[in-house]
């Protein structure tokens, strides 16, 4: 198995975690799991998994943006946004569902606990939520451009109030009128 990105350099088999194998480059620090390997490693890891989180430290990563054949089946590897403040794609084989990790990515998702839900990040489900952050982040940008930082925490303020207002339409009604007082 040669590695994806350093080619002749070969994989070496490594523990990525305690009964988790997996297969590493000297060269780029990358890392091949194999499907089979995670889903078994997952189901002996789910007893003692916690959902404590400590203080996250900041890993620096190297995003490589090439893309890269599964050493596995040999599909070209899609890429995925994480998502959900965790700012970094996987390589990911849609055929086999083999993972590629570019150097410390495996280290962020195992600091924000991500490690043994990594299958959850292809689903159409979580990659629409990303999408739909990412939405959000950039009306909020502009929004924010638009109107000027104070008044668009005034306008939202105003807005949440008006939203859970009981007199929501009257009063919406009363805004949108340019004279509301007019016989
Ligand atoms: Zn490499
Ligand atoms: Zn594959």
């Amino acid at each position: 198995m040669q590695c994806p990105l350093c080619p002749p350099t070969p994989l070496q088999r490594i523990p990525l975690e305690a009964n988790l194998p997996a297969h590493t480059c000297s060269g780029c620090g990358g890392i091949f799991l194999v499907s089979s390997d995670y889903f078994q490693w997952r189901e002996q890891h789910k007893a003692q998994r916690s959902t404590h989180l400590e203080s996250v430290p900041s890993i620096v990563v190297t995003d490589v943006p090439k893309a890269k054949q599964c050493l596995f089946c040999r599909h070209i590897m899609l890429r995925y946004q994480v998502g959900h403040d965790v700012n970094i794609i996987l390589d990911h084989c849609d055929n086999c569902n083999s993972v590629w990790f570019d150097h410390h990515k495996w280290d962020v998702l195992r600091n924000h606990n991500l490690h043994s839900d990594i299958h959850r990040i292809f689903t159409e489900a979580w990659q629409r939520r990303v999408r739909d952050a990412d939405h959000r982040a950039m009306m909020e940008a502009i929004y924010r451009e638009k109107f000027g930082s104070d008044d668009y925490t005034e306008v939202q303020r105003v807005k949440a109030w008006l939203d859970a207002h009981p007199q929501r339409e009257a009063l919406r009604a009363y805004l949108n009128a340019e004279n509301p007082y007019r016989r």
